[in-house]
């Protein structure tokens, strides 16, 4: 955590400074104590009538300027560190590669960067709150050993004491807090699916049964909260009831001491308002437990996030990637998402610059595995895949991504103008650009219909175009990157024949003079493909033109005939199986 303090050392040298007079002041008021009994009540000394009170409201005057300036100086420096952990945990979790999101939910995700951060943002001033305690305890322990320090061994024997309850119930609230807080990514997880998957929640009229599922997680959140809130709020009557004992103890002995007139009342008064005084930082140390243990096993989490090894970017190559006439190549390309099952198996082909390569082949064929490589979304288990000769891994992986634009069956259209989603990854194109893709990609006409035109917002994934509509306004913005490579990972599959008609025009226009790879269940796409490549359980059973394979390959062939044998109509791979 240093690290992240460190910029504001100075601010929190003020800050420690402010609570050193902070806490000092409170020994001030425990020898005050001495001279009201002793001097004004007992020796009734007229002049200490107006020393005294005045001398109070400097030391209250004092300790509030620099109670506040300790309190509002911590809290600024701790709200400055988590706005930094916060970019940083967000850039951290932009950067890390698909794999890392394969076993995560984005409920838990989105639960780290807020609950967990908000955990540890909302202990950062209590850190320094235990630091002002710790010097008032030290500084009121210096005082009443000064004062008697036979009658101070006997209340600071006690302390002791308070610290076991106080260690038991951590274990208990650690425990508790590390709970609470996975409830609460899954009751996070539960809320985005049901949001996003509302319109399946209705068709199949399960809102009862989302509504079921968040009941549970919110009970159970509120559970574990609730049992963190009974340890928690044990610790301050545990050692208040342990602190009596200490004060009844004082009291006999030290009040044995005033009738015996080993001590004044004043001394007396003044050695009881300072032990008191200690007994109220031992307990706020206690009270604050709760709120650390908590930051602590938040602070694991979001560290645990911060700390994760990229191994993409930690083996970035250094070479600026531009694959403009370049051929590719796959060389025995073998691939495993969890070191068990091979997804791929040995991959060869070349593709020359400029053509079109098709993937077809059954669902898990491992089709949309090799689209995910070529970007470098994973990394090849064995072999390489090589853009002129040269493997991609020496290429830095956001020139090599630049190098490529995808179009999938997930239209993905931010919440956002059509113009910024046209432009989005290039945010500095100009109308005219924009313009002139979105007319290539044949979206031009319905965007001119639409209320805003291009600055029409386009709602939460798109929500409020049609499908043929956000695949068009994706592919212009596959066209504004001008990427010499081409990813169509089943563009069209999930369009209706007219838009697919209309979708393929774009798509036509998209594929000009670039390398395209393409992946389609329905074959009426690819016929025309420079190469087909037939995958049959993540390993190639043909490749070439489609009259060849037509011949070679029985999967081909089978599909083929499914498809245009069937009186016109065009199945694909998936009705086929159903
Ligand atoms: P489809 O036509 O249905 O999209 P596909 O040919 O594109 O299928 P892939 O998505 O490449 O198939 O999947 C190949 C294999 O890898 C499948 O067995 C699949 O279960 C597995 N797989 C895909 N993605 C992952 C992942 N993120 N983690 C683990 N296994 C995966």
């Amino acid at each position: 955590m240093w690290p992240y303090f460190r910029p504001y050392k100075k601010t929190m040298i003020v800050a420690v400074f402010a609570s050193i007079v902070t806490a000092s002041t409170n020994g001030s008021l425990a020898v005050a104590v001495k001279y009201i009994m002793d001097g004004i009540f007992l020796e009734k000394r007229e002049d200490l009538l107006t020393f005294v009170p005045i001398a109070i409201i400097g030391i209250y005057l004092v300790k509030s300027v620099f109670l506040f300036l300790q309190n509002y100086l911590m809290a600024y420096v701790g709200n400055k560190v988590i706005e930094k952990i916060r970019n940083e945990s967000f850039s951290k979790l932009m950067h890390l590669p698909l794999s890392f999101y394969s076993d995560k939910t984005t409920g838990e995700l989105m639960s780290r960067i807020t609950n967990d951060i908000n955990l540890v943002q909302l202990s950062i001033p209590t850190f320094i709150t235990i630091f002002r305690a710790i010097l008032t305890m030290i500084g009121l322990i210096s005082v009443v050993i000064y004062m008697n320090w036979k009658l101070a061994l006997m209340a600071i024997i006690c302390y002791p004491v308070f610290i076991m309850p106080l260690k038991i119930v951590s274990t208990k609230l650690r425990k508790y807090g590390t709970r609470g807080q996975e409830t609460m990514a899954d009751m996070n997880s539960t809320l985005q699916e049901a949001f996003s998957g509302i319109r399946i929640v209705k068709a199949f009229t399960c809102e009862d049964k989302e509504y079921n599922k968040f009941k549970y997680v919110n009970a159970e959140t509120i559970k574990y909260y609730n049992k963190g809130v009974f340890a928690g709020n044990l610790i301050a009557p545990l050692m208040e009831a342990v602190g009596s004992f200490g004060i009844a103890a004082i009291l006999f002995f030290g009040g044995y001491q005033v009738v015996n007139g080993y001590m004044t009342p004043g001394d007396f008064f003044a050695f009881l308002a300072a032990v008191v005084q200690i007994y109220e930082p031992v307990k706020l140390i206690g009270i604050s437990n709760t709120g650390i243990q908590q930051s602590i096993t938040a602070s694991e989490r979001i560290f645990s996030i911060l700390n994760t090894k990229n191994p993409i970017l930690e083996n970035n190559g250094t070479m600026p990637c531009n694959a403009h006439g370049k051929n590719i190549e796959f060389k025995n390309v073998t691939f495993s998402y969890n070191d068990k099952v091979n997804a791929l198996n040995n991959i060869s082909f070349k593709v020359k610059a400029g053509s079109t390569i098709a993937f077809v082949g059954p669902s898990g064929a491992g089709k949309s595995t090799m689209a995910n490589l070529m970007p470098r979304f994973y990394d090849v288990s064995e072999g390489e895949i090589t853009i002129d000769n040269i493997n991609i891994k020496e290429f830095d992986v956001f020139s090599l991504r630049k190098n490529m634009a995808t179009v999938s069956q997930d239209a993905f259209l931010f919440n956002d103008t059509i113009k910024n989603n046209i432009a989005y990854g290039n945010p500095n194109a100009s109308m005219e650009d924009i313009i002139r893709v979105a007319k290539a990609a044949y979206a031009h006409d319905f965007i001119e219909q639409l209320d805003n035109q291009y600055n029409t917002v386009c709602g939460e994934r798109g929500a409020k175009l049609s499908g043929g509509q956000k695949q068009r306004i994706t592919i212009a913005r596959a066209l504004l990157q001008d990427a010499p490579i081409l990813i169509l990972d089943e563009a069209t599959s999930a369009l209706d024949t007219e838009s697919e008609r209309v979708v393929q025009k774009a798509l036509d226009n998209l594929m000009k003079g670039r390398t395209s790879f393409i992946i389609a269940h329905r074959l009426s796409t690819i016929l025309n493909a420079d190469m087909i490549v037939v995958f049959s359980e993540g390993k190639i059973e043909a490749m070439g033109k489609h009259e060849d394979i037509l011949k070679t390959s029985p999967t081909y062939k089978k599909l083929y005939n499914m498809q245009f044998n069937n009186e016109g109509h065009n199945v694909s791979f998936e009705e086929e199986k159903n």
